[in-house]
């Protein structure tokens, strides 16, 4: 099936998000049909990328950034219309609604693609994790919460909140949610993941409207 068909594909309306973590949502947004489609398109673009996995940021090794034009564009435009109210109704903390750019690529937990991913926050302001395909067994992902820009890479000093992916799973999170990724034990997982960025605000923990109060010191910044 050809890849527009996925790109005039409508999301499901009235879809309930539930809260996971802090600043983070979930909710099933695709089919295993569309799932499918999705994950064919991506792995099928550009002749330069087909069946190869590069490396789609600098921490991860295995991944396909997706650079087909159209496929990008639908990328970008699942937060900026698609889920737009969604977005605004859970996150009404964020200054303002306008996303000016995005990086979007597939995330590949394997045999042949990543074991794990450390504790990190996303080069994002708000990020969409989509799971095509899971017949893993770990490669969870775990939420710790926010921490000011000294303590960022301190492990978590609370319980964390695991997320086990189904097929069609999405996750709406603030980037500067602290998380990581456990070692897989067996299987495949393969995950759309697309950073957006708001237009005119820093990438870092120093913006008004994220600023939390640290649970390591307390403070505010
Ligand atoms: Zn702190």
């Amino acid at each position: 099936m050809s890849q527009s068909n996925i790109l005039k594909d409508h999301l499901p309306e009235n879809t309930h998000w539930r809260k996971i973590a802090p600043h983070a949502f979930a909710t099933s947004l695709f089919n295993p049909d569309q799932c499918d489609r999705i994950l064919e398109a991506i792995e099928n673009q550009g002749a330069s990328l087909s069946g190869n996995y590069g490396q789609p940021n600098s921490m991860q090794d295995y991944g396909i950034v997706l650079e087909d034009e159209n496929l990008s564009k639908w990328a970008g435009a699942l937060v900026d219309k698609a889920l737009k109210r969604t977005v605004i109704n859970l996150f009404s903390g964020l200054p303002h609604y306008k996303f000016c750019d995005h990086h979007a690529f597939l995330t590949v937990y394997g045999n042949e693609g990543n074991r794990d991913l450390s504790l990190h926050v996303d080069a994002s302001h708000l990020t969409l994790n989509i799971c095509l395909h899971n017949d893993a067994r770990g490669a969870e992902l775990v939420f710790t919460g926010s921490r000011c820009q000294s303590h960022v890479d301190d492990v978590s000093d609370r319980p964390p909140i695991v997320f086990t992916f189904d097929r069609g799973d999405a996750l709406l999170h603030l980037g500067s949610q602290r998380h990581f990724v456990t070692e897989i034990e067996s299987g495949c997982r393969k995950n759309l993941v697309i950073w957006y960025r708001l237009d005119k605000e820093r990438i870092d923990q120093t913006n008004d409207w994220i600023k939390v109060q640290c649970p390591a010191c307390h403070r505010f910044t």
